[in-house]
Formats: structure tokens, sequence, C-alpha cells
């Protein structure tokens, strides 16, 4: 008599059949997720670029924004490379509406409104807030990374508020500064969040369960893994999972920082005993102890051999005739280079 049960191979999974294969449908989606190489990635960079940019695509046009950085003066070298110069050269207004840079212009910007921003000279103030407003406008236009504008916008306000009373340049300036900023909050506060028509296209949550864990183990930000979790019921429980979260903490802290809140009779390795750590509770403690770790798609960088200071994906026109080596520069490197 022949055997009428499930499926005992796989019950209730489905098949897919690919080049070399009949392969389950849950895996070949796996493997698609492991298989976004660095080609693969860089396609849909292009592919999101061209979409998004429409009228302004003149902006991804191959421009290199570079400078030669004089690191100090000599009989020939008379000139130091200013702040204000430096940023009006890397073209910092232009490089947020570049989704790549614009994360790094960001922290620039948040580092030197926080640190001394009432002793930049005058010229440098207003490069600052025209990168600033360009940043304000180009996050309502895209409605990306307004996050980051409400934060620079309240740390504009706070800076503006300390140096008050001892800044460089002229009074009627700082007026300016303190309406501009008013102005970028306004707009920012009437902003409104528009809902996506019921167009019957797939959303997130309609996709399978394996699908929306990839996506999100990719994504680096603890706020939008919440923010994804509370937008859906469907979602809640995805964001929840301590497999996700115990990724996370091993990508933002090394194993000794882990360890300082990891429970002493946890031995990790143990299957048993992991199961029971709260991976999201260490997350929090290892984060406001030691903050976490910054990533960007783009960075500065500087050439060892020319001293030129450019954005890496962009490159400069070197020198060298050998392929030279260069430092990559983070935003707290940059900034250490000028004397505020
Ligand atoms: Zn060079």
């Amino acid at each position: 008599m022949p055997f009428l049960g499930q499926d005992w191979r796989s019950p209730g999974d489905q098949w897919v059949r690919t080049t070399e294969g009949w392969e389950k449908l849950r895996l070949w989606r796996l493997k698609v997720f492991e298989n976004l190489n660095e080609n693969v990635v860089a396609r849909l960079i292009r592919l999101a670029l061209t979409m998004d940019l429409g009228p302004h695509r003149q902006t991804t046009e191959r421009r290199q924004p570079y400078f030669f950085f004089n690191k100090g003066t000599s009989r020939e070298k008379k000139e130091l490379t200013s702040l204000s110069e430096a940023l009006l050269r890397l073209d910092m207004a232009g490089a947020v509406k570049d989704i790549r840079r614009s994360n790094f212009v960001c922290k620039l910007l948040q580092l030197i409104l926080e640190n001394k921003f009432a002793n930049l000279s005058g010229t440098a103030q207003k490069h600052i807030f025209q990168i600033l407003e360009a940043t304000i406008n180009e996050a309502l236009r895209t409605e990306l990374n307004l996050g980051w504008a409400r934060e620079l916008l309240s740390q504009a306000q706070k800076g503006l508020d300390q140096g008050q009373n001892y800044h460089i340049g002229s009074q009627c300036l700082w007026e300016r500064h303190h309406a501009l900023v008013c102005k970028l909050s306004n707009q920012v506060a009437a902003y409104q969040l528009k809902q996506r028509d019921e167009d019957n296209r797939v959303t997130l949550s309609d996709l399978p369960a394996d699908c929306i864990r990839s996506i999100l183990y990719c994504v680096a930000d603890h706020r939008d893994i919440i923010h994804t979790g509370q937008a859906a019921s469907k979602l809640q429980d995805f964001s929840q999972e301590m497999l996700l979260w115990r990724e996370l903490c091993q990508y933002h802290f090394s194993n000794r920082q882990i360890l300082t809140f990891l429970p002493s009779n946890v031995v990790v390795g143990k299957d048993e005993e992991e199961d029971s750590i709260d991976w999201k509770n260490i997350y929090k403690r290892c984060y406001k102890r030691f903050g976490k770790k910054e990533t960007f798609a783009d960075m500065l960088a500087m050439c060892t051999h020319c001293c030129s200071i450019y954005w890496q994906s962009l490159g400069h026109p070197c020198i060298s005739d050998v392929e030279a080596k260069s430092r990559v520069l983070s935003p707290e490197d940059f900034i250490k280079l000028f004397p505020l």
C-alpha cells in the first residue's frame, strides 16, 4: 500500500527550479542574500541613484572634489588650508545629495556644531550653515535622514545659545544663523510623513519571514530596527528576536566589551545557556557605556604621496605614477587636521 502521508523530507516546503536543479525556496532566498556581492550591490546603488535623482542627475557627474592639504608653513608654502576652504573644495553641500556620502557629512556637521562652533571664523560659520541648509532640504525632499535633520538642528540651536556671548563674527551674522535655524526647524516640524497609497504592491511585511530576517540583519542602527518593529505588528516579533540583537552586539562591540555585561555564569558557545541571555539588554548597556560603531558607505582619505584629501569613491588625480597608498579619515580625524 502506498504511503500517503506528508512528504517527510520537507513537509510544506515550496521548491523552485534553478540552474543547478530543484532547490527549497526558503534556502534559495537565503542564498540570494548571501550572494549579494560587491558587483550586485554596486549595480543596485547605481540603479537607486539614477531612479532617485531624476532631474538632479547632473550631481552624479564624475567630478572629483579634492584639495592639497598643507600641513604647515615653510619658505615655499606660506598658506595653511582653512576649514572653510576644505569644506568648499570637498563639495560638502553637494555631497549631502549622495546617499553614500550624506551620513559622513551629517556626522562631520554634528562634531563641528558641538565642538567650539563659536570659535570658527565667520566664513567657516557661513559654510557650515549652507551645508546644514542643504542637508535639511535634501532630507525633506527625499524623506531620508530626517532623524539626522532633527538632531543637527537641535545641536545647531544649542551651539548658538552657548556661543551667544563670545562668538567670532558680527552680531548680525549670529542673528542670521538663529533665523535660519528657526526657519529650518519650522519646516521640519511642519513636515508630515506621507502615507503610502494602497497600490496593492508588496510591502516589507508581505515578504517571507526569512527575507525579513535577512533584511533586518543588514541594518546597523538599532533605532531603525526598533522603528521597523513599531511600524507593523507582524514586524514586532522579528525586531525582538534575540539572535538579531546578538548579531548587532557582535557587530558593534568587541568580545571584551560584551563580556563586561554578560552574566558570569554563562559560557558563550553553550546553546542551552545562551538561550537565556537577554541580548537586547546587553546591547543597551554596551551602547550606553561604549557607544556604537560608526559606519559610512563612503569616507574621506588622504593620499600619502601628494597629501590630497578626497572622497574614496571619487578618487583624485594623483601626481604619482604608481598607485599611491592612502589613509582613511573618519570625521574625527578630518576635524583634527584643522585647529579649531
Ligand atoms: Zn595622490
